[in-house]
């Protein structure tokens, strides 16, 4: 019987076992379906990493090794090459491994951190042929930077996401050519030094409002064909651009890797498809906490790390006995403008001294108020020059605010201009 039994080896998992480790927690083990621990981290060898948590800039590769380094001088236990099939209620984990076969430990307390995967060609319905050069940005960077394969030499992406952004560069500098990146929204969705340093610095055309209308090509992509979309994103006829390339890369959205979680009978939020948690990532399931991309989506890993560090020293509690009594429970609304927010629900009780919330918004604001109300009383609000959907947003409660507020709070976006 182990202790805590973290699922998933990438940062989220990292950072949650050593602060566990460092709580006085012993019986740890991390679950890794790879042959190395460092998740996604592992194929971005771009720089931008860890500038929040360490103050530098480091590699994605730089920024796991540190987490990995640390773990070395803990005692936690690390299964590799090994799947995690079933998470019971009861918390047993049943798992295959290369070297160990079937077979099933059980925990008093379990992490969940799998990270998320990419939406695919099949799951955005792209008309056209089913020629070879049809790519996920990240199936791509994978080639690129591990396997040392570059997947075409004429390329448009589909997505401003982050990972087709960092995509367009890595293979313009591998010698590609990027004839453009394509997003069917009226904004990117992709950080903003992103769109400059990947985009901008490399002449490479970002057509706002516009999507991939056909594939064509027999054996290999020969040709995309891209349409300007009117405000229901449908496409408006004439207004065809074709361009010949040999691949086509999508950056079309990241999806939690829920299916452990939807199996337990945890609760899922539908707006984030990632567990509903409470302040302390901890699910509806007691002693099961989910952190990193499994929760919901991030843009920097430093947040990962941040969320992930709260999850093991609550798991840490949970095992050790010295959490906090529940009393009442907040539910955070989306209000006008929020898409979703992390957490769901706070326990005034259970908070420190301050609780962090999490949030994206729905649409490009200007010169805003972030609202926090509970029913008609504003319990705070915090002034923003620009928001976006592309960048997650956060801001701080502190406990005596919460306890101000009863039942619920809403989280919601006052603009005094918007575009
Ligand atoms: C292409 C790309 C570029 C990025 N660029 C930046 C950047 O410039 N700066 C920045 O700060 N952040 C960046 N990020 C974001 C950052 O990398 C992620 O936020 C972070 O890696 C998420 O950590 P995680 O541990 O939640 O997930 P992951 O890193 O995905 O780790 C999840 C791990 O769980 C394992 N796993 C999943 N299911 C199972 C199972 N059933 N059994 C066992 N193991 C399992 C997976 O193999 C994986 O190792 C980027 C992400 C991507 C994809």
């Amino acid at each position: 019987m182990y202790d805590l039994i973290v699922i998933g080896g990438g940062p989220a998992g990292l950072a949650a076992a050593c602060t566990a480790w460092e709580k006085g927690v012993k019986r740890i083990l991390i679950v890794e379906r790879d042959k190395e621990l460092g998740g996604i981290l592992n194929q971005c060898i771009h720089n931008g990493f860890g500038l929040h948590h360490f103050k530098e800039e480091l590699t994605g590769p730089e920024y796991a090794g540190r987490f990995i380094r640390m773990l070395e001088d803990t005692g936690v236990e690390v299964r590799l090459d090994t799947m995690v099939l079933t998470v019971t209620p009861d918390r047993q984990v049943h798992m295959v491994g290369k070297d160990t076969g079937y077979h099933i430990e059980e925990a008093k307390a379990i992490v969940l951190a799998m990270g998320c995967r990419e939406r695919t060609r099949g799951a955005i319905a792209i008309p056209g042929q089913r020629p070879a050069g049809v790519f996920t940005a990240g199936a791509a960077q994978r080639y690129v930077n591990m396997e040392g394969w570059l997947p075409g030499r004429r390329v448009v992406i589909l997505g401003s996401g982050d990972i087709g952004l960092i995509m367009a560069r890595r293979m313009t500098l591998e010698g590609a050519q990027v004839l453009a990146c394509v997003e069917v929204m009226p904004y990117s969705g992709g950080l903003n030094r992103n769109i400059v340093q990947c985009l901008h610095d490399y002449d490479i055309p970002l057509y706002l409002s516009h999507t991939v209308t056909d594939i064509r090509g027999r054996e290999r992509v020969e040709q995309v064909v891209v349409s300007q979309v009117d405000e229901r994103r449908q496409p408006i006829p004439g207004t065809e651009m074709v361009f010949d390339c040999d691949t086509l890369l999508l950056s079309v959205g990241l999806i939690p890797e829920n299916e452990l979680t939807r199996q337990a009978g945890i609760t899922i939020d539908p707006r984030t498809n990632g567990a509903v948690v409470y302040e302390n990532m901890e699910t509806s399931m007691p002693g099961v906490f989910a952190c990193g991309n499994v929760a919901h989506v991030h843009d920097l890993v430093d947040f990962v790390t941040a969320e992930s560090q709260r999850a093991g020293a609550a798991a840490a509690d949970y095992i050790l006995g010295t959490a906090q009594q529940d009393g009442p429970v907040l539910e955070v609304k989306n209000g006008d403008g929020v898409t979703y927010t992390v957490p769901q629900h706070i326990r005034p009780n259970r908070v420190d001294r301050r609780c962090d919330l999490f949030f994206r918004v729905n649409r490009i604001c200007k010169d805003s108020q972030i609202r926090v109300t509970s029913g008609d009383t504003l319990i705070a609000q915090f002034p923003r020059e620009h928001l976006a959907p592309g960048e997650m947003e956060h801001i701080v409660l502190p406990r005596t605010l919460l306890d101000k507020a009863s039942e619920t709070i809403t989280v919601s976006i006052q603009e005094v201009e918007s575009k």
